[in-house]
């Protein structure tokens, strides 16, 4: 299984058609793929899908009650890295229900969102910038070009979001 985020941008966060149907990037994925392991360069992909994932401004989760409503827990913003992460945040949240005070309801992600985007169409304008600036970052460093100074400031904006497709020595990825 090989994916990649931060493709199709929701504007004003809204659920498109496009979040639940096959990649329109599976031709660029299938060429990462035999880039990355080139054993695998000509082996078919049987299937390709997509999905929605939040982005939070931190890159961080957040967690919280739900303001004018106590009983209301909230747990949002894994930004992409959810599988282990949404069991820190059972952790935090069960302690929230169960009225504890522990080292989950004291962390630091506990505080509600620590920063928000800015509105639409801003949001949607700033986030397609970032994503085509790291596209191009990706695209010069595959050619060992090196990338424009402009593009590497853009591409920072994503933060730890931002993972550009090279092979770490330890790190599995998507
Ligand atoms: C294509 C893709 C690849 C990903 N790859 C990775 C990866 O490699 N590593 C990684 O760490 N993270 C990855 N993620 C992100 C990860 O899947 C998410 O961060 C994580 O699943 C978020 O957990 P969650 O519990 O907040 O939300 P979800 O996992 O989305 O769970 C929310 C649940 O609530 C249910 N629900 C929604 N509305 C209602 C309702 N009204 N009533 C009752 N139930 C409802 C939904 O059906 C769903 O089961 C990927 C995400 C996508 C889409």
């Amino acid at each position: 299984m090989l994916g990649k985020g931060g493709n199709h941008i929701a504007f004003g966060n809204r659920m498109q058609a496009c979040f639940d149907q096959p990649s329109r990037h599976a031709a660029a994925l299938q060429l990462t793929m035999g880039r990355l392991f080139p054993s695998l360069a000509t082996a078919p992909v049987v299937q390709s899908w997509t999905g929605a994932s939040d982005r939070s401004a931190t890159g961080f989760p957040f967690f919280g009650r739900l303001p004018g409503h106590q009983r209301v827990l909230y747990g949002l913003g894994y930004s992409g890295n959810g599988v282990v992460q949404s069991h820190l945040g059972g952790r935090i949240l069960s302690s929230l229900l169960l009225g504890e005070r522990n080292a989950w309801t004291d962390s630091g992600l506990v505080r509600g969102p620590l920063a928000h985007f800015p509105p639409e169409p801003l949001r949607w304008c700033g986030a397609m910038l970032v994503r085509n600036a790291i596209r191009r970052v990706e695209q010069a460093e595959d050619r060992q070009h090196k990338p424009r100074w402009l593009d590497t400031r853009l591409a920072a904006c994503a933060g730890m979001a931002g993972k550009t497709d090279h092979p770490q020595p330890s790190a599995s990825r998507r």
